[in-house]
C-alpha cells in the first residue's frame, strides 16, 4: 500500500459492539473511495459481556469479513483483524493483524478476588473506580492503568497500540482548574507513568494509532493519544497510523459524507 493510501483500520461491526454487517461495511468504504479497510473487533474476554465478540460470534465475524474480501476484491483490500483486550486469553495467529488494547485494569476487591474496573465506560463508574480500589488517587489509577499499558505488545502481539492514552477519555473540561475534569494531565505523576510505557512500548516497534473514536462521538475535541504524547513519541522514532475507531459506516476514515 502507498504510504498515503486511504485506508482505516480500526473498524467494529454488529459482532461486537458496533453497527452494521461487513458487508455494509466495506460497501460504504468503497463509497468512500478507500483503498482498504480492516475490522478490529473485540476479543472475546471473559469478564465482558456487553461489548466483546462471543466465542461464536467471532467465529461469524471472520467468515462474513473474509467474504467480504473475496466479494469485493476488485474494489478495495479487505482485512480481518482483532481488537485484542489485554485480558483477552484467545489466540491471535487467525488475524491479519492485531490491536492491542486496554479497557480495563485488574485489581483485587475487599474480598480478594479479582475485578476489572473500566476505564472508559461511564464517568460514574470511572470515579467509582478510583474511590473504590485507589483510595480516591486518581493517579494511582492512571499508574496503574499505564503500568498494563506498558506490557501490550508482549502480552497480544500487537502490531498496533491502541488508543494510547484512554483513560483521559473523560477528562475534558471541568472544575480542577481547567486541567481536566478528574486529574491533571500534566502532573508529574500522570506524565512519568506515561512516559514510562511510551519507553517501553518504544522499544518494541510496534505502530501507535492516533484514534479519532472518542472524537467522531462527540465525547471528545483531540484524539487519542494527546498533543503532548504524539510529540513526545514522535521526538523518539514513534511510527503512526490514523484510525477512525469506527463503530458505524458514517465515521470511516474519520469523516462524515
Ligand atoms: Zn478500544
Ligand atoms: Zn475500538
Amino acid at each position: 500500500m502507498r504510504e498515503n493510501a486511504l485506508f482505516d483500520l480500526h473498524v467494529h461491526t454488529k459482532y461486537c459492539d458496533g453497527e452494521g454487517t461487513p458487508d455494509e461495511i466495506v460497501r460504504a468504504a468503497i463509497d468512500k473511495g478507500l483503498e482498504a479497510i480492516g475490522f478490529s473487533g473485540h476479543s472475546y474476554t471473559a469478564f465482558d459481556e456487553e461489548v466483546c465478540m462471543t466465542r461464536k460470534g467471532t467465529d461469524r465475524y471472520e467468515e462474513r469479513v473474509r467474504q467480504a474480501a473475496k466479494d469485493y476484491a476488485d474494489k478495495i483490500r479487505v482485512f480481518c483483524g482483532i481488537e485484542q483486550d489485554y485480558y483477552s486469553e484467545e489466540p491471535t495467529d487467525r488475524w491479519d493483524y492485531v490491536i492491542g488494547s486496554v479497557h480495563y485494569v485488574r485489581v483485587r476487591n475487599a474480598n480478594g478476588e479479582p475485578a476489572y474496573p473500566s476505564v472508559d465506560e461511564t464517568p460514574q463508574l470511572f470515579e467509582e473506580a478510583v474511590e473504590k480500589y485507589f483510595g480516591g488517587d486518581v493517579y494511582a489509577f492512571a499508574e496503574a492503568y499505564y503500568d498494563v499499558l506498558s506490557d501490550v505488545v508482549r502480552k497480544t502481539g500487537a502490531d498496533i497500540i491502541g488508543h494510547f492514552d484512554l483513560i483521559t477519555k473523560f477528562n475534558a473540561g471541568g472544575e480542577n482548574g481547567g486541567k481536566g475534569r478528574f486529574f491533571d494531565e500534566s502532573h508529574p505523576r500522570y506524565v512519568a507513568a506515561w512516559q514510562k510505557a511510551a519507553d517501553k512500548l518504544l522499544e518494541t516497534g510496534a505502530v501507535f494509532e492516533i484514534n479519532f473514536g472518542g472524537m467522531n462521538r462527540g465525547s471528545r475535541m483531540e484524539p487519542y493519544p494527546s498533543r503532548p504524547i504524539i510529540e513526545y513519541l514522535d521526538a523518539r522514532g514513534g511510527k503512526f497510523i490514523l484510525s477512525s475507531d469506527s463503530h458505524n459506516a458514517s465515521t470511516l476514515a474519520c469523516w462524515n459524507r
